[in-house]
């Protein structure tokens, strides 16, 4: 069974919890999560991992005592091709890890470059990245509700895009300083770079796990799968 790592720092992690299951039964691949408190618990079996939203400052403070972020670090560095989802905060770890280490994706950012959390939207992207289909799955038993958490307002159909688009939730999200992009742009708001992919790191400002759509996850456990040797 594949183990997938999320780092449980901060933010929309039980989200990611949901979505992974949903996505490994969209493509039929078994997967246990190891939800990673210490960096003690990252070991070469961890196959992909997950940096999820939430403050990155707080993130970076809250991961010193039991150094989480360098062992996930020091995992990224040995392991360059398994596979990292970073969303919004973990987009901007992924490109600013710490003083001490080269950046993993080559695109700089811009922290809370949207504005204040009440100017946090909603919008249609457009993605281009491969990703495994989805096969139907029986209406999971596992629902949003429970986590207790609101579901979105959106509907099902808006939230699950079309292959080419993508329902984007943007949270006091980063920007990607566009001059500064070295590395492929795999989801676009209009013109702007919203998700870009660096070898085997995927980096969106947005929130992939607030929507019902999760082909994301899917290109995760799938690379997973494809890279763990
Ligand atoms: N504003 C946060 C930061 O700068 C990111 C927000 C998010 O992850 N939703 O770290």
């Amino acid at each position: 069974m594949l183990r997938i790592g999320l780092a449980m720092l901060q933010g929309a992690r039980h989200e990611h919890i949901e979505a992974l299951m949903h996505a490994s039964k969209e493509i039929g691949v078994e997967i246990e999560i190891i939800e990673l408190r210490k960096g003690s618990q990252i070991d070469s079996e961890i196959s992909a991992l997950i940096l999820p939203g939430g403050e990155s400052t707080t993130m970076r403070k809250a991961s010193q005592s039991e150094s989480l972020l360098d062992g996930i670090f020091d995992w990224m560095d040995k392991f360059p091709n398994r596979p990292v989802l970073g969303t919004c905060a973990g987009a901007i770890l992924l490109s600013n890890p710490s003083e001490q280490r080269e950046p993993y994706i080559s695109a700089q950012i811009s922290r809370n470059a949207w504005g204040r959390q009440r100017q946090s939207f909603e919008a249609q992207l457009h993605i281009e990245l491969d990703t495994p289909d989805s096969s139907p799955t029986d209406e999971l038993e596992l629902r949003r509700d429970n986590f207790n958490h609101k579901p979105l307002k959106i509907s099902h159909e808006a939230a699950v895009g079309d292959q080419d688009s993508y329902p984007g939730v943007f949270i006091r999200a980063p920007r990607f300083l566009n001059e500064s992009i070295g590395c492929s742009v795999v989801a676009k708001l209009d013109d702007e770079a919203v998700g870009i992919l660096d070898g085997m790191k995927l980096a969106l400002t947005f929130h992939p796990e607030l929507t019902l759509d999760r082909r994301f996850h899917r290109w995760l456990i799938a690379n997973a799968k494809n890279n763990f040797s």
